[in-house]
């Protein structure tokens, strides 16, 4: 059967919002960029301009800034809103964007190039994270704290309160996802937001800005401003900001960290990633072997929690890298549009060559590639092969590095000593794996990994309601889960005397 082209399958929904100009949403109003700048948004798999988008200046980060902080403001009607009602509206949107579903997964194929079928799934994680969320906004209890003051008698308790005016500035490997994950805790505390999506992938944030409306979010609640890094940057810099909440490079957090010192406003960091996966000889190697190309290629290797340096114990080593050699060689890559396709386009030209030349440096190095290539993939798009890189040294670049896109190192181990600290000898702590049919050393490795997230005998496994977030560089604090919510409210505490 031949395969359709973009054209051909493309809802009319689709079609029709990409044929203007995208604005800025401020206030609850579409407008242009204040200097009357756009610049274009681009399909991975084609090389072809989807659609121009206003650029958002320090002018109309401004804008949006005053609009949030208006509709934060005592009196506001979103100030005013009851958590229940809060707690409905989040419901609301959470089934406005399934009704979206699948106008929303082709808007996010065509401008990040992952499947439609791959975005799906983000879609519904995304109207998931609205709707348990939703329980939230009703269950942000204090606690009634009792006093020892000899001859008095006091009353103290705890109120959880939004903090102000939220920044969330987000990357474009999940693009509507990463826009959720920090508009839907904001919200549910009774923040405001000024959203930054990343230059590569504005669209879905654009369109959720449209559902939101559609679904009653009073105006300025959430704003949307698209731009590239100075964007970002005005926001970081902005005295009216009470908090940042980034996902993003290492690089960036780094800045942004700094930025956010001059007035000291909250800062939350997801950032990158470089996660071990272990695999020791008694494991069950089909699902090991599974696990390590699904962690290794899943989202085209552009995941932050991406299983890139495979370690396996030396019994199995060449059985599983065999294994994995075979699963990459068997995957197809091809247009998200494709439903034949196991792997759409990397999202950038600035991405595809990064990757290459990750390759192409390990093999000048010595390292051996067991699959894939260093020659991009086809003639048109930022397509790579999964790649399986052995021969690899803890030195090499693309053992040190992260990389973000569809590449596995693996290096053989002897003992879980030395497997152990060759996992953690890394700057990054965001994610970890083992596996192993022994329980107790899985337990006991997973308990060593220096990691936010481990996983034991699986990869990916993943729920809005888990927190998530890293240590050591990979970030600051925790996202989702009862957690993550914590994150968008401030404490305080209440001490009353009872004369
Ligand atoms: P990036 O850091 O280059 O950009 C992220 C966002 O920050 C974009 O919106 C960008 O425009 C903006 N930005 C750039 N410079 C800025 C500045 N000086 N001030 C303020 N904002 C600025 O990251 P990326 O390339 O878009 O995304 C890939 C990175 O994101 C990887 O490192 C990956 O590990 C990380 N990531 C982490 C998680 C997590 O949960 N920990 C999830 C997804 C992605």
């Amino acid at each position: 059967m031949a395969t359709l082209s973009p054209e051909q399958t493309m809802l009319p929904a689709v079609r029709s919002f990409l044929s203007s100009t995208k604005q800025l949403l401020i206030d609850g109003e579409w407008v242009d960029a204040a200097d009357g700048r756009t610049f274009a948004t681009i399909n991975p798999a084609t090389e072809e301009e989807l659609a121009q988008v206003a650029q958002g200046s320090a002018t109309d980060v401004d804008r949006a800034v005053a609009s949030a902080r208006r509709a934060f403001e005592a009196g506001s009607p979103w100030s005013r809103m009851t958590p229940r009602e809060r707690s409905h509206l989040l419901w609301r949107i959470g089934d406005l964007i399934d009704a979206h579903a699948e106008e929303l997964a082709q808007l996010e194929s065509l401008d990040n190039g992952k499947r439609v079928s791959s975005a799906a799934g983000d879609v519904s994680v995304a109207a998931e994270l609205f709707r348990y969320f939703a329980g939230w906004a009703t269950k942000m209890e204090g606690t009634s704290i009792p006093m020892s003051v000899p001859g008095k008698e006091f009353h103290a308790y705890t109120r959880r309160e939004p903090i102000g005016v939220v920044a969330g500035i987000v990357p474009w490997n999940f693009p509507l996802t990463m826009a959720c994950f920090k508009v839907v805790p904001a919200i549910t505390a009774g923040n405001t937001v000024v959203l930054k999506p990343a230059e590569q992938t504005p669209l879905t944030a654009l369109r959720l800005g449209e559902l939101l409306l559609e679904a009653g979010l009073p105006a300025g609640v959430v704003n949307v401003v698209p731009g590239y890094g100075d964007t970002g940057a005005a926001l970081v810099d902005h005295p009216d900001v009470d908090k940042v909440a980034f996902t993003g490079s290492t690089e960036v957090g780094k800045k942004i960290a700094a930025g956010a010192s001059r007035n000291l406003k909250k800062v939350s960091l997801e950032l990158g990633g470089k996660a071990p996966n272990i695999v020791f000889a008694d494991a069950d190697l089909d699902a090991a072997v599974a696990g390590a190309a699904l962690g290794g290629y899943f989202n085209e290797g552009q995941c932050c929690v991406n299983g890139s340096r495979l370690y396996v114990q030396r019994a199995v080593f060449d059985q599983v890298v065999d294994g994995v050699a075979a699963a990459a060689r068997a995957m197809k890559v091809g247009d998200g549009f494709d439903p034949s396709a196991d792997m759409g386009p990397l999202v950038s030209a600035e991405q595809h060559e990064k990757v290459l030349g990750y390759i192409r440096g390990a093999t000048e190095a010595g390292a051996v590639l067991t699959a894939g290539s260093a020659e991009r993939a086809r003639d048109r798009g930022y397509f790579v092969d999964p790649t399986l890189i052995t021969s690899v040294t803890e030195q090499m670049a693309v053992q040190t590095d992260e990389i973000f896109g569809p590449v596995i190192t693996a290096i053989p181990f002897d003992t879980e000593d030395e497997v152990v600290a060759a996992a953690n000898n890394t700057v990054y702590g965001l994610a970890a794996g083992v596996w192993s049919r022994d329980l107790g050393t899985a337990h006991r490795v997973g308990a060593k990994l220096r990691a936010g997230t481990v996983w034991l005998n699986t990869w990916h496994a993943d729920d809005v309601v888990l927190p998530r977030g890293g240590y050591k560089q990979s970030g600051w604090g925790r996202e989702l889960g009862s957690f993550g919510l914590d994150d968008y409210t401030e404490l305080k505490t209440v001490i009353a005397e009872l004369r």
